[in-house]
């Protein structure tokens, strides 16, 4: 009787020792709780979604959900909405380069690309000077404005975002400003890039150099979502601007001699985009991108 008995509280002890470790092991990844064709990815787990490399050559074809997770569909990822913003309305400007020392593990091969150089002014340098213009100019119009290094916080989200970097091409010919955003993002980057793009040539009288929009543009990391946690909501409008090439002496002036014009340009062009794609619009309807399939499954993904 004593022996039944312990075979049985043994099997009861397996059961709900299996019960536990069943439910931890759901916790930790998909789950697919009521249709099976609806699954729900948390943050930082595997998606199957195509992720486009743009040549980025150590770039592994998988997606991670951002923070907040996914709900993945036949055909579509949803991505719920975030907490809007409160208060003022809120703009976030990256400095291309800048803090590189403070990246998170996930981006630390940017620490090598320290950016371009020539004459002795350094990239850096003049995307951190223009920056803290365009900032003190939002600010001084009511906007509130965060600046960042290379690293932004996961899932960052405002009203709209801009990286900002110049460029370099080592022969001096090329010149002009290049603009891009990334894919499966919110409606309104084209707005915001054409905004920026109006008001930069109108303020620094630069041409538009659309030949050489890189695929690492394209694909620039800190819009990035389904790759890195460390990368703007896919909500927060966004695009990166390369406002001219330091290569080159008549840009270069512009950049380090006329600076004041250039934050204008960028501020003119964010504040226009404010003031035409209110706040509710940005954060009122869920945010539903085409899924692809994976190339090649990783399942040791984070
Ligand atoms: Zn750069």
């Amino acid at each position: 009787m004593i022996r039944v008995l312990a075979i049985a509280v043994a099997i009861t002890s397996v059961v709900i020792a299996a019960t536990f470790i069943a439910r931890a092991a759901s916790l930790a990844s998909p789950q697919r709780p009521t249709d099976a064709k609806v699954l729900l990815v948390p943050a930082g787990a595997p998606i199957p979604l195509l992720e486009e490399s743009y040549g980025d050559s150590d770039m592994t074809p998988y997606a991670v959900a951002p923070p907040g997770g996914v709900i993945v569909q036949p055909g579509t990822v949803r991505v719920p909405q975030p907490k809007a913003p409160a208060g003022p309305r809120k703009v976030g400007i990256q400095v291309g380069h800048w803090k590189l020392d403070e990246v998170p593990d996930e981006l630390t091969r940017l620490v090598v690309q320290t950016g371009t150089t020539w004459n002795g002014v350094k990239e850096v340098d003049v995307n951190l000077d223009v920056a803290q213009r365009v900032g003190a100019l939002l600010k001084a119009k009511g906007v509130a404005v965060d600046i960042f290094g290379a690293a932004v916080p996961a899932g960052y989200v405002a009203d709209a975002f801009i990286a900002l970097h110049a460029d370099g091409d080592g022969t001096g010919e090329n010149s002009g400003f290049k603009m891009a955003h990334n894919a499966r993002r919110g409606p309104f980057e084209d707005r915001l890039l054409q905004t920026v793009r109006e008001e930069y040539a109108k303020s620094t009288k630069m041409d538009y150099d659309g030949l050489h929009v890189t695929r690492s543009m394209l694909g620039y990391f800190v819009y990035n979502w389904s790759r890195y946690q460390h990368a703007v909501s896919p909500y927060t409008p966004g695009t990166i601007l390369e406002m001219g090439y330091l290569s080159n002496d008549d840009d270069r002036a512009i950049l380090v001699d006329h600076s004041d014009a250039v934050a204008a340009g960028i501020a003119n062009g964010l504040l226009r985009f404010l003031n035409e794609t209110p706040r509710d619009q940005i954060f009122g309807k869920e945010l539903v991108v085409p899924q692809l399939p994976l190339r090649s499954p990783n399942p040791s993904a984070p």
